[in-house]
């Protein structure tokens, strides 16, 4: 009988495509992935490092697992991704009872430390003998090994395959891996490495792969996304922006082309003219300011001023007037004071960002800022201002959804919109067409299961009425009105402006 296999991802989206590369593998030695996490054979976590709330349900799930290994030896148990790579042998300490720990620059091994995992299981009470282990140890490796696990990954990215029944709504394509910024508060130059480009047709061809299993959104991933440029042995070099041309003339039967995520500093006008230039690239930009004051950003060691993000953010508006741009704040980070604080709501409203994913500081082991900074603004201070900075998010999230109001959009059809008329209940929150500011409560009609949702190039969620069948398909959308997740039209034969 096939072995199972439970895979649980925590963090971004380079740990879904992680996981996703590692269930392939695991594929192909014959295990079948399962959802019941108390009968799989083998149990594994992919985990993210960068907030401490994720690290800890993976404390809490290794805890809950103790008990089974002891009951039934055979059971495999693993942890991949960057709390492997950064908390290394500690995480056996506390939990003696884990086989596997393999860092994210090293999942390549993964598939035969498996097996590995699974022949010696259940046979040995020496704990050493069934411990398989591949960290990257340290990020900066000499130059041979480096190059040894760039080709190595580069097989892991290349050996995906797509199964049917898979769902290819959201398929990712990594374009870099690692990164070179040491931001002071993160970690993953330490977890994943320095940054390394992939060869451009290794990307074009497994953007194509996907394109021809039946994926309608393709999203290239990167940490720095718009650094990414691959020298090659002939001397030429193939830029951020070539390569969006190339991918995008490959492949004329993608709807729509993504990429995240972009860092604000030498974000080229080649790069914004082929988004302008190349019409199935969506005109979305997740670009994190961090920040609005330029002391912060240096304490940050960010490597621009809150100027220059001024500057790039008028670059791009003046040749996409309707880009939406989304951004990351760290609020409360070590000396903030109010002023400084401040000055990232005036960036929040000069941006008009589309959405703020906004995260107040918390010192993460295995960074800069916990060793170099205090950690030294109360609790209350941080949440008051997180929950200030959400406040004038939404008021700009509220402008802009309401400029949208009357115009007819395209959009991508996720399927039935049960989850958003869910939220749109609980938050009770709509905007009607003639928005000015108020808001009044929800109308019965938005619990109604049947209608569709979708999401338009910017990224916004739209509900509207229609045929299940439209599923997977782009349709044109007249927006009626606006609450500050969602809006709301009717399908319209005419041509879409947004
Ligand atoms: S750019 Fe900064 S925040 Fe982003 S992954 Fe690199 S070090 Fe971390």
């Amino acid at each position: 009988m096939a072995k199972t296999l439970y895979l649980e991802t925590f963090g971004c989206q380079m740990n879904v495509l992680d996981s996703e590369l590692v269930l392939g593998q695991l594929r192909g030695q014959g295990y079948v992935a399962t959802d019941d996490r108390d009968t799989a054979d083998v149990v594994i976590f992919n985990t993210c490092s960068v907030r401490e709330h994720a690290e800890q349900k993976v404390w809490s799930r290794l805890g809950q697992l103790r008990d089974r290994k002891a009951a039934d030896p055979n059971f495999v148990l693993g942890v991949i991704g960057c709390m492997a790579e950064r908390e290394g042998a500690e995480i056996f300490k506390r939990n003696p009872h884990i086989d596997i720990l393999c860092g994210p620059a090293e999942l390549d091994k993964l598939p035969g430390m498996v097996q590995n995992a699974v022949t010696t299981a259940g046979g040995r009470n020496v704990i050493s003998d069934r411990r398989h282990v591949a960290l990257m140890g340290n990020s900066v490796r000499r130059s041979s090994t480096l190059q040894v696990a760039r080709d190595d990954l580069e097989m892991l990215d290349l050996s995906r395959a797509v199964s049917p029944g898979d769902d290819l709504s959201q398929a990712y394509v990594r374009i870099t891996r690692g990164c070179n910024k040491f931001c002071t508060y993160c970690v993953v130059p330490h977890t994943r490495g320095p940054e390394v480009h992939r060869p451009p047709q290794n990307i074009i061809d497994e953007v194509r792969k996907l394109v021809d299993a039946g994926a309608k959104e393709v999203t290239l991933l990167g940490q720095t996304i718009n650094h990414y440029a691959f020298d090659h042995s002939d001397g030429r070099r193939t830029t951020f922006a070539d390569l969006l041309y190339a991918v995008h003339e490959a492949t004329p039967d993608l709807p729509r082309l993504r990429f995240v995520t972009s860092f604000p500093r030498d974000f080229s006008d080649e790069a914004l003219d082929a988004m302008r230039d190349c019409e199935r690239i969506c005109r979305y930009l997740h670009a994190p300011a961090q920040h609005g004051n330029n002391r912060l950003l240096k304490l940050m060691n960010r490597g621009y001023s809150i100027e220059q993000y001024r500057e790039f953010v008028d670059r791009a508006r003046e040749r996409m007037p309707d880009i939406a741009i989304v951004s990351d704040f760290i609020v409360g980070f070590p000396t903030e004071t109010d002023e400084e604080f401040e000055q990232c709501c005036d960036i929040v409203r000069y941006a008009k960002f589309k959405q703020s994913f906004i995260f107040k500081y918390s010192p993460r082991p295995g960074t800069v800022a916990i060793d170099r900074f205090e950690d030294d603004i109360p609790e209350d201070v941080k949440r008051a201002r997180n929950n200030r900075l959400l406040a004038v998010q939404g008021e700009v999230i509220a402008e802009n959804n309401a400029a949208l109001v009357g115009q007819t959009i395209e959009v991508m059809v996720e399927g039935e919109s049960k989850l958003v008329s869910r939220r749109a209940k609980a938050t009770g929150v709509e905007l009607g067409a003639g928005f000015g500011g108020t808001a009044r409560s929800s109308g019965p009609e938005e619990t109604v299961d049947t209608q569709l949702v979708g999401r338009t190039r910017g990224d916004q969620i739209v509900v509207f009425d229609g045929d299940l069948s439209l599923k997977g398909g782009l349709v044109n959308v007249a927006i009626d009105r606006a609450s500050q997740m969602t809006l709301f039209g009717r399908r319209v034969a005419e041509a879409a402006v947004v």
